[in-house]
């Protein structure tokens, strides 16, 4: 018997690993953009700018390509030559059958995947899961379909770190779960979020560092099934600032916060000690140019040192940043390799670049 590879192992290898990677989807598969997404990117349109009707098609064309897997198989190996399986040494005959039965389970996959997607694209899509589950909300499910996607649209919105298989998204008044065959919409205002644990894993065996998830129930008051998300505890501020429900956790758990997040704690908490910049009442600043949600808070004045004593300078520009988007900046300027050296040390003005220290940042209050 000899050892050389025959075309049908050597194809029904590859055909199975690509296949699985197609499936389980990981992320070095995804970068080099074999995904479905890609793939039928023509297809599928525009996620940005067509969010509900983008995935009804990508989880229809998913289902469908999924479910074409084993009956590309069977067609795949009818060229290269069943023969090939002769190394199993069974009989012919049951080869023979086996494929026989194959076939018609495949075909059988297929045409069941078909029939179903056909169901749910009849009356303009109707029967989809998607559609069902907007009309829970609204008999309009296209007027609803068009807020989605421009929640959607902007900028800001809550979006988990891409996964291999789902995805987590949090629009003004939107929770959304995104899978490969479906994607779940729950409207804030019908919906009770609750921590159900948090699970900690070690990144590598000799590190101390610690990945932490949080799982949270999300038991929508509409007619759903209630479902779990997972998301990273680092995440978890970011995810919770655009809720509008609150999430219930039971105290004794504690979720790990970032150094950043502590760090800009400090930072609020040392601006507050800071003498205050005083202005004149009509003085009008506007928004933060960094959030465009609060108003602009924090005066960058030296005041750590005499004035030509040490490394910070003096900075003339208007108040244009909140203090949080001020702490945020000045922690982006930092070595985020050792974060313990953060508080003593500069950053420099996002307009001027003129040196300062968390000494010479003032919140702005009107007479
Ligand atoms: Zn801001
Ligand atoms: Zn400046
Ligand atoms: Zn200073």
């Amino acid at each position: 018997m000899s050892w050389s590879i025959s075309p049908a192992i050597a194809f029904s290898f590859f055909y199975w690993l690509v296949s699985f990677c197609f499936i389980a989807s990981p992320t070095e598969f995804q970068s080099a953009g074999f995904t479905i997404q890609s793939l039928f990117s023509n297809l599928l349109g525009s996620e940005m700018l067509n969010f509900v009707d983008y995935h009804i098609r990508r989880t229809s064309t998913t289902v469908i390509f999924h479910a074409s897997i084993p009956l590309g198989y069977f067609i795949g190996m009818t060229f290269v030559g069943e023969s090939g399986l002769d190394f199993l040494e069974i009989s012919e005959w049951a080869i023979h059958t086996g494929w026989q039965i194959y076939f018609y389970v495949a075909v059988g996959i297929f045409l069941g995947a078909t029939t179903l997607v056909f169901y749910w694209y009849m009356n303009g899509w109707t029967n989809h899961p998607i559609v069902q589950n907007l009309s829970l909300y609204s008999q309009q499910w296209k007027e609803l379909a068009m807020a989605v996607n421009a929640e959607f649209r902007s900028i800001d919105k809550y979006t988990s770190s891409p996964s291999s298989s789902s995805s987590l998204i949090v629009t003004d008044n939107w929770i959304i779960k995104s899978g490969p065959y479906n994607v779940v919409f729950v409207h804030q205002d019908f919906v009770r979020l609750s921590v159900g644990k948090t699970e900690e894993y070690h990144v590598s065996p000799n590190s101390l560092t610690t990945v932490q998830y949080v799982r949270i129930n999300v038991q929508p008051t509409k007619k759903h099934k209630p479902f779990g998300i997972r998301i990273m505890s680092t995440d978890y501020t970011e995810f919770k600032a655009k809720l509008k429900v609150e999430v219930h956790a039971d105290p004794s758990l504690t979720i790990h916060r970032t150094s950043s997040e502590l760090f800009l704690e400090a930072f609020k908490d040392q601006v507050l000690k800071n003498p205050l910049h005083i202005v004149d009442r009509m003085e009008q600043y506007g928004n933060c140019i960094g959030c465009d949600q609060k108003p602009a808070s924090v005066k960058l004045i030296k005041q750590c040192a005499d004035e030509n004593e040490g490394d910070c300078e003096n900075c003339n520009c208007n108040p244009l940043w909140c203090l949080e988007c001020m702490g945020r900046w000045y922690a982006s300027r930092q070595d985020q390799s050792s974060p313990e050296t953060w508080l003593g040390s500069f950053a420099t003005c996002p307009m001027c670049r003129a040196h300062f220290c968390m000494l010479d940042v003032s919140i702005i209050q009107q007479t």
